[in-house]
């Protein structure tokens, strides 16, 4: 949507140059920042309908800045970018409440159809929030206009990429749902290169929801295929006693 408050984290130069001057041309208002201390403060100052986020910065670990953007906004789109292709990098990104991750070099169409996406679904997101709505499963209530979730661990926040990942499971309950299927669904993005970050969600759905999240039950692997949610284990949640 056009005159969108973007968050820009980015320390070099070029790369920032040619994201603004894109970013710009589609319409959209962007706050540009070169360190994370200052990004922090740009955040507090007028909060962004998303934020781009650069993991290597010359005063702060973007991973840390995420973190803490995540803890006083549960909800705001954050889009990882940087130069790091480690896996464990990936998923410590992930974990500290990322939504995506673009690994550089990148296209500038990719980037740009990414932010449309989040946005969108952000926006789609606000438009449900109007309608409450409780969805249970195993020892697990999830409250999807809260966008919180009581868990055998305690109550958690869950990011609109989580929720929209858990709405598209609760929707086709037990079918079988490819990760081409997923990642258009969640994403909205064609499956290309960023497969991992598909399976690194589906770890976080286990660890969040699953009792024993080595043995899920409810969000399975169909090797090969896909993923398939399973909302009542035998013996599990039945309901007892009704008339
Ligand atoms: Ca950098």
């Amino acid at each position: 949507m056009a005159g969108e408050r973007i968050l820009l984290v980015e320390d070099e130069p070029n790369i920032a140059r040619g994201l603004l001057f894109n970013l710009h041309a589609e319409g959209y208002t962007v706050i540009h920042k070169e360190h994370g201390k200052d990004a922090l403060e740009a955040f507090r100052q007028k909060p962004p309908a998303l934020v781009v986020l650069d993991l290597t910065l010359p005063d702060m670990d973007g991973i840390e800045i995420c973190r803490r953007i995540r803890m006083e906004d549960p909800r705001l789109p954050i889009l990882i970018l940087t130069a790091r292709t480690q896996e464990k990098d990936r998923i410590e990104g992930l974990a500290a409440g990322a939504d995506d991750y673009l690994t550089k070099p990148f296209s500038l169409d990719e980037f740009l159809l990414r932010i449309q996406g989040m946005l969108r679904r952000s926006g789609w997101y606000r438009e449900k929030v109007e309608q409450g709505d409780i969805y249970t499963f195993g020892n697990n209530r999830i409250d999807m206009q809260e966008q919180t979730a009581q868990t055998p661990r305690g109550t958690i926040s869950l990011t609109e990429l989580e929720i929209r990942m858990l709405r598209t499971f609760f929707s086709r309950e037990g079918e079988i749902l490819t990760r081409p299927e997923l990642l258009q669904s969640v994403w909205g993005v064609s499956p290309d290169t960023e497969t991992r970050t598909l399976d690194n969600f589906i770890v976080r759905m286990r660890r969040y929801f699953e009792e024993d999240p080595a043995n899920p039950v409810h969000f399975l692997t169909i090797r090969g295929r896909g993923y398939r949610f399973v909302n009542t284990v035998a013996a599990a949640s039945k309901k007892k006693g009704e008339p």
